[in-house]
């Protein structure tokens, strides 16, 4: 650490003791950083954070003992914190419905063609909501709730199968999520 050219020692000291009461200021939330500048804060404060430990440029410092501060690994305990919910309510993914329900012989709507069929899709507003088969009809570029096509028989197929609850009440759409046991509030 050097100060600026014609910086007096003084000057430079005190330069020194702002960016560390700064850092003492920030507290958890301003441990981040190369590992190379880690000397600013104070030790046992800080460790590698494991994201970055394995790539040459990605090796940076978190807090000890608390998540990581760099917008790349909060995007990631986010996705990994989603996964998590979606697999702990139970829901079912647009992908391994959809494939259920072309074993069973539901015709599922081809890329790029107007034939009937059905299409899984993530409901909005996060893991819990779960998702919706749709059903086109013949032709149809949306799905109208005047041509229902087979989904009466894909809502029943689905409860019958008694993993998920599904909500059905005529129409192009139906919701299918985790069946919850009696009396469980989050219904
Ligand atoms: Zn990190």
């Amino acid at each position: 650490m050097t100060g600026s050219l014609g910086q007096t020692a003084a000057e430079c000291l005190d330069m020194i003791r702002q960016l560390i009461d700064d850092r003492d200021e920030k507290g958890t939330a301003g441990i981040k950083g190369t590992v190379e500048y880690a000397f600013w804060f104070a030790p046992g404060t800080w460790e590698v954070c494991p994201n970055g430990a394995d790539s040459a440029y990605g090796r940076h410092i978190k807090p000890s003992d608390a998540p990581c501060n760099e917008d790349s690994c909060k995007r990631l305990a986010a996705r990994v914190a989603a996964r998590k919910a979606r697999r702990a309510q139970g829901n079912p993914t647009p992908a391994a419905l959809s494939a259920q329900l072309a074993r069973a012989g539901f015709e599922r709507i081809a890329h790029g063609r107007l034939s009937a069929g059905f299409r899984v899709l993530k409901n909005e507003g996060g893991p819990a909501t779960g998702v919706r088969v749709v059903w086109y009809g013949e032709g149809r570029r949306l799905p109208l709730d005047s041509e229902p096509g087979r989904l009466a028989e894909i809502a029943e197929f689905i409860r019958a199968g008694g993993k998920y609850a599904v909500r059905y009440n005529g129409g192009a759409r139906a919701e299918v999520t985790a069946r919850r046991p009696a009396g469980d509030p989050r219904r």
